[in-house]
């Protein structure tokens, strides 16, 4: 992982401003829901921008240095883009230069879900939305005090709310 993120990181900054606030057109997406959130792929798809899709339900992953939210200092809460279940604060987030938003502890232990992945010859630990189980990013631990944990997520997933 150390030389993925060293080569990611050798790569110039490109800032594109995408837009993330898609949930506006996204029926499912409510902040205070308490149930788990069920919806067939076929029905998210007509719902989500195709960049969420394709990370949320796809586990793509956005290029490095794209998300507006990497080195953004905005104070408030980012949430799921799928469901809108909360799952950072912002005063988790620090900045790792491995040109994804990374966060060292989420907003709860119950806001993540957590797998194995042993794709692309890694072994890494993914971790989902835990209430719509969307693909978030992994998370890896060579992160900050007090947690030691870095939580890379792909911001296309993120909606920040102040
Ligand atoms: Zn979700």
């Amino acid at each position: 992982m150390t030389m993925i993120s060293l080569s990611a990181c050798a790569q110039s900054p490109s800032k594109q401003k995408k837009d993330t606030l898609m949930e506006k057109n996204n029926p499912y997406y409510n902040p205070n829901r308490k149930e788990a959130l069920v919806v067939s792929d076929d029905i998210l798809k007509t719902v989500l921008s195709p960049e969420v899709y394709e990370i949320a339900r796809q586990k793509g992953t956005e290029r490095p240095f794209t998300s507006a939210f990497e080195n953004s200092k905005e104070v408030g809460t980012f949430h799921c883009a799928v469901c809108g279940n909360p799952l950072f604060k912002s005063n988790a987030k620090f900045e790792s230069g491995c040109g994804w938003p990374s966060f060292f502890e989420p907003i709860s232990k119950e806001a993540i879900i957590y797998l194995p992945d042993n794709t692309h010859g890694m072994v890494r630990t993914e971790v989902e939305c835990g209430k719509c189980k969307a693909h978030l990013g992994h998370v890896f631990e060579d992160g900050p005090k007090p947690t030691g944990l870095r939580y890379c997520i792909n911001g296309v997933v993120l909606t920040m709310e102040k």
